[in-house]
């Protein structure tokens, strides 16, 4: 069953939850092209999940899926990668992912697996207890209607401290889609809405106790050195503090300074950056970089001190126990707060006290709300987009907060073109799997930056990587297809392997008198661990495939070169006295402020040039029959041309290639 070298555990574990029952498959058929993780799962995804099929529904199929990395010690490789059909992309639901780190993942690999696919729907609530010697079905009557804390907690009495778990919390059960898959008090699965597909599985957790097993490496010692080298290049990265504390403003700071007790990490991970956080008066718990959205609004309305910091931490507190995505309230908050100013909406009908935006009664109502669809909390259940379109007049302010795909913003696409293409070009938020590209940008060098560079040094990195320092130059959309395009395979290896975002790829570091990273990191730790010698442009060519096979899913889905954009306000000025200008957008927006179009016109030649880079028809997306023969998805081929189809040109000659 084990592939003849290390990394991967060999068995893809597949329950069916209609019929009770299970089996295990090789997963040595996926591994030479799709390697593990996103990958393997995005195979499974075109195979197995077919374009008509409801996110909710019986035939939907979620998948966990480790990589051979997972649960090693290469650094940051404590997570796992969660793809099904989501039910939250907007405007329709498309095949998607999400990580979810932890240690769930290493543990999967310990009981001999390196995916599990959960098929069908159970006829009643069921949790799974997976060990090396099987599955067990087990009721979940019990549990259902129970947090993720209390989930969890009573889970590891009845199986022991070994096991993990992943759960959902009662927006899960009530299929908010933007509801969480959780894994202890703060690693999720968040963006996708993969809580409610599991909701609609009726599955409540799976339990998994990896005991007795082991995670093979072909090279032991060199992946010893490499580790060593990798934790020395990565180690005294300021990320650590950056994520955790999200400087500015100070008062981020000042909270942990005043409330944590120590870091937590995935497994193995050297950058450790989750805190542990113990407010008087509230369950302690982990936050990391995700959990900050409340901490502004509160501060603003209690001023600095002990209630401000109570109101935050609740929030976070609540929305990880109800299993609900925080970057959605993120969004979702302010915009009732505008709505509301706005006249658009009122206290009585919507049944929350929408007045007192930075209260904590404010914030609990409204999590409550929605994760036990009461109200206007049955409307957002729905995700802001859905909701958006079905409350009168909303829209234009939605738009402030969410650039596309109804995800919250991450970053202003009106101000930085190359997180506008990344955003266009995805099916959710994007800029999970880029923090190395958005970090390099010049743009922030007028912000805290988190490695301290200087433009020079920025730019010799961005010669370096991208061939053109412009490409981290964000006034234009100049020399951004590329980089763009280099970055999307790069996070496919990433997400394949599995490693972790804020880690790689290692552009640049803080150990190096010329700041200069190893974006080979990859791939020595891949060879390491696999046995199987590779390298970096044979890795990024496999980063290319899996893109170009996550895009051939999309087309079969509907999706074109029109849907590869954001939401239309943004190529707008916003008036200044317009409500929409004067809402201040999420505080993750560098610019949050600023009201400029993005231009139409430059951000259509950028497309042109990125699907003639790719090998995609420039006129309708779609991978052209040669790239996807070039790039060995001849069974894709088949499919989107069939026997006899001409099929639009590829770009001009010599353009497509890596970039
Ligand atoms: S950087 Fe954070 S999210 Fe990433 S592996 Fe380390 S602890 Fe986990």
């Amino acid at each position: 069953m084990r592939p003849e070298s290390g990394g991967w555990a060999g068995g893809i574990l597949r329950v069916d939850l209609s019929g009770r029952s299970s089996r295990v498959s090789p997963s040595e058929p996926y591994v030479e092209r799709f390697v593990g993780g996103l990958g393997l799962a995005a195979k499974i995804a075109w195979d197995e999940i077919s374009p008509g099929c409801s996110a909710l529904g019986a035939e939907n199929k979620l998948i966990f899926a480790a990589g051979p990395l997972t649960g090693t010690l290469a650094p940051g490789s404590g997570r796992l990668e969660v793809v099904a059909k989501s039910p939250r992309t907007y405007p329709q639901e498309t095949v998607t992912r999400s990580g979810l780190g932890g240690h769930w993942g290493r543990e999967l690999k310990l009981a001999g697996y390196d995916a599990l696919v959960l098929e069908g729907r159970a006829e009643r609530p069921v949790y799974l207890l997976i060990r090396r010697d099987g599955v067990e079905f087990h009721p979940a009557e019990d549990l259902w209607g129970q947090d993720t804390f209390a989930t969890q907690k009573l889970l590891r009495r009845r199986h022991g401290p070994r096991s993990q778990a992943v759960c959902i919390g009662p927006a899960g059960e009530n299929q908010v889609l933007s509801a969480t898959i959780m894994s202890e008090t703060s690693f999720c699965a968040g963006k996708s809405g993969f809580g409610a597909v599991m909701g609609a599985k009726k599955v409540k957790a799976v339990v998994v106790d990896g005991s007795g097993g082991s995670i093979g490496v072909a090279h032991p010692g060199r992946l010893i050195q490499l580790q060593a080298h990798y934790r020395e290049l990565l180690g005294v990265s300021p990320m650590r503090e950056w994520t955790v504390g999200y400087v500015p403003p100070a008062h981020h700071l000042e909270f942990f300074n005043n409330y944590r007790s120590g870091n937590a990490s995935c497994f193995g991970c050297p950058l450790q950056c989750m805190a542990f956080v113990r407010v008087p008066g509230l369950e302690p718990s982990q936050i990391s970089c995700v959990n900050w959205f409340y901490l502004n609004p509160a501060h603003d309305y209690y001023g600095p001190g002990l209630e401000a910091d109570q109101a935050f931490w609740s929030a976070n507190l609540l929305s990880n126990k109800l299993g609900l995505d925080t970057f959605e309230l993120a969004g979702v908050a302010p915009w009732l707060k505008d709505l509301y100013q706005a006249g658009l909406i009122d206290e009585k009908s919507a049944g929350l006290p929408l007045s007192r935006f930075g209260s904590r009664e404010y914030i609990s109502q409204l999590i409550e709300s929605i994760a036990f669809r009461r109200g206007l909390g049955d409307v957002l259940a729905l995700g802001a987009a859905r909701a958006a379109e079905k409350l009168p007049g909303a829209w234009p302010i939605y738009e402030r907060y969410y650039p596309a795909h109804g995800q919250t913003e991450h970053d202003s696409v009106r101000n930085f073109p190359g997180i506008a293409l990344l955003w266009a070009l995805d099916s959710r938020d994007p800029m999970i799997d880029h923090h190395a590209y958005r970090h390099l940008s010049v743009t922030r060098l007028r912000w805290p930056q988190p490695h301290g560079l200087t433009r020079e040094q920025a730019e010799a990195a961005a010669e370096k990587i991208f061939g053109d320092k412009t490409a981290i130059d964000h006034s234009t959309y100049q020399a951004k297809a590329r980089a763009v395009a280099y970055c999307q395979n790069r996070s496919c290896v990433m997400n394949a392997l599995v490693l972790c975002d804020l880690l790689y790829p290692i552009f640049i570091s803080q150990s190096r008198s010329d700041r200069l990273g190893d974006t080979a990191a990859e791939s020595r730790l891949f060879s390491a661990v696999t046995g199987r010698e590779t390298t970096e442009p044979e890795l990024d060519l496999i980063g290319e495939r899996i893109f170009t096979l996550e895009r051939a899913i999309m087309v079969r889905e509907g999706r074109t070169r029109a849907e590869d954009t954001l939401h239309q306000g943004h190529f707008q000025d916003l008036a200044q006295d317009s409500p929409a200008a004067r809402a201040g957008g999420t505080g993750y927006g560098l610019a949050a402020d600023d009201s400029r179009a993005v231009p139409r016109a430059d951000f259509e030649r950028a497309k042109t040039e990125y699907y003639n880079i790719r090998g995609y028809d420039p006129e309708t997306g779609v991978p052209t029959r040669q790239t996807l023969l070039d790039l060995g998805l001849e069974e894709v081929a088949a499919e989107l041309w069939p026997q006899g189809s001409a099929g639009p040109a590829a770009g001009p000659a010599g353009e497509r290639g890596d970039p």
